[in-house]
């Protein structure tokens, strides 16, 4: 983003961005969850879903062309979602932790709200060889989740669950893009879990669809069904993918994952029966109070599945647990152990046939800074443009910028603030009282709701 910006000549930093230059703005599930590491870069964030805040965000700007910007931010802040960052004014304690956030004028919102949007759900407008996915209509086919699993930014953030009627709205939506391609997608966080999506596996079970070619997103191992395998199979797939997160049934209360060891069976028996090939399933380590002990049974799980569906072949493609702003776990900091369980699942399943994609744990590591670390590492930010972004450039652009800081603290120590330790944005658990980055910030789910969710999990 910073580069596209200089590209075009335009200051990065908000505060640099005067009349004559463009509002710069943005939005999506990361900058809605957590919008505080780029918040001086931006001048507007758009909370929640855009079919409800983008009309009225450029009727705004319309309305206020030749305005000043500090007018137009005004009043693009009193329309409900409209985050302006430069409104919000943190307050720091000697020791550099956060005390509260306060608004710079007595007519700025205290709190922007995630907005929802309640209309139709939303497909592709444009089918293009292209598109980052060539010729596929990909219609949305829920909103949210409902299953709530104490981790999942897709479930928390976006809740209400929503979804569109299959007959009326749907089918419809499907068949406007099969008259150009015969590529269909299914999208959404888990998109057997609509109510009616029986009767859209009946429906592409019909002969004269049989051309289609199907793709869904990964699927609740609860609905994977003879039925839904088959018509996979009818339309071209040949795998499907299910998320575990854990071999571990205990584990598996922890987060919220309804799930049992016999339902993961049921789904790779189906799997198999209904003639797909490859059976992905998505696994996770570092979930807090994980030890080693379950992720062996990860391991013996996936033996067991490889053992009783001899010929299917399995993936498992494992992350680190990462703590997400706006979900009961976003109190927990990453495990420093869970390299070293990556490397477990590693030593025990690949001599097996178990194909084990692990997602990077530096990376991870990276993600999780982003994910729980307020304005101050905006400065970090800048001073990564231009590197390839690896773990080594973030702590080295980390430390350069914690050292600079603490040089000048001792002239401007009453307005300057340390950055926070590296370990404690990314590895400590923080206790609930703590004033968070994104206290002025209303998602879906009370604060109170996340901590009670947090420790009927970990108690
Ligand atoms: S089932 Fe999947 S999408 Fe739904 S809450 Fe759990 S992890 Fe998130």
């Amino acid at each position: 983003m910073l580069e596209l910006l200089e590209q075009q000549r335009i200051p990065i930093w908000s505060h640099e961005r005067k009349n004559n230059d463009p509002i710069v703005f943005g939005g999506g599930a990361v900058l809605t969850a957590n919008p505080e590491p780029f918040a001086p870069f931006l001048d507007v964030v758009l909370m929640g879903d855009g079919e409800e805040v983008l009309p009225k965000f450029i009727e705004i700007i319309q309305e206020t062309k030749n305005e000043e910007k500090y007018f137009r931010l005004k009043e693009l802040a009193k329309i409900p979602g409209i985050y302006i960052p430069s409104f919000y004014k943190p307050i720091y304690n000697s020791d550099g932790q956060l005390l509260s956030i306060k608004t710079i004028e007595n007519d700025i919102p205290k709190s922007v709200s995630k907005q929802t949007w309640n209309g139709n759900l939303t497909h592709s407008q444009v089918i293009t060889p292209d598109a980052v996915w060539p010729n596929i209509h990909m219609v949305e086919v829920v909103r949210s989740c409902p299953e709530m699993c104490r981790f999942c930014l897709a479930s928390y953030l976006t809740l209400p669950f929503r979804y569109p009627s299959v007959t009326n709205e749907l089918i419809p939506a499907i068949e406007k893009g099969l008259k150009v391609t015969k590529r269909l997608g299914l999208l959404g966080a888990s998109v057997t879990q609509h109510p009616e999506f029986p009767d859209l596996i009946q429906w592409l079970n019909e002969d004269c669809l049989q051309e289609i070619r199907l793709s869904i997103s990964s699927v609740r191992a609860s609905t994977v069904n003879p039925e839904l395998t088959k018509v996979l199979k009818k339309h071209g797939s040949k795998s499907i993918t299910i998320a575990l997160e854990s071999g571990s049934e205990r584990l598996r209360n922890v987060i919220n994952k309804k799930l049992s060891t016999e339902e993961i069976f049921t789904a790779a028996k189906n799997a198999k029966e209904g003639g797909l090939k490859h059976l992905k399933l998505y696994g996770m380590v570092g979930i807090p109070t994980e030890s080693e002990e379950d992720v062996e049974e990860t391991a013996d799980l996936l033996l067991k599945i490889k053992q009783k569906t001899p010929g299917l072949r399995l993936t498992l493609g494992v992350s680190t647990f990462i703590p997400k702003a706006q979900t009961p776990f976003q109190w927990n900091g990453v495990q420093t152990d869970a390299q070293k369980r990556l490397k477990i699942l590693n030593k025990r399943l690949k001599p097996k046939g178990i194909e084990l994609r692990a997602e990077s744990y530096r990376l991870s590591l990276i993600q999780a800074l982003i994910s729980r670390s307020d304005r101050r590492l905006a400065r970090v930010i800048a001073l990564l443009r231009g590197t390839e972004n690896s773990l080594g450039e973030w702590k080295k652009a980390y430390k350069t910028i914690s050292e600079e800081e603490n040089t000048s603290l001792t002239t401007l120590k009453s307005t300057l603030a340390p950055l926070p330790r590296w370990e404690e944005v990314i590895h400590e658990n923080w206790q609930a009282e703590k004033v968070l980055p994104w206290t002025h910030l209303q998602g879906p789910v009370d604060e109170s709701l996340l901590i009670k969710h947090q420790k009927r999990s970990i108690t």
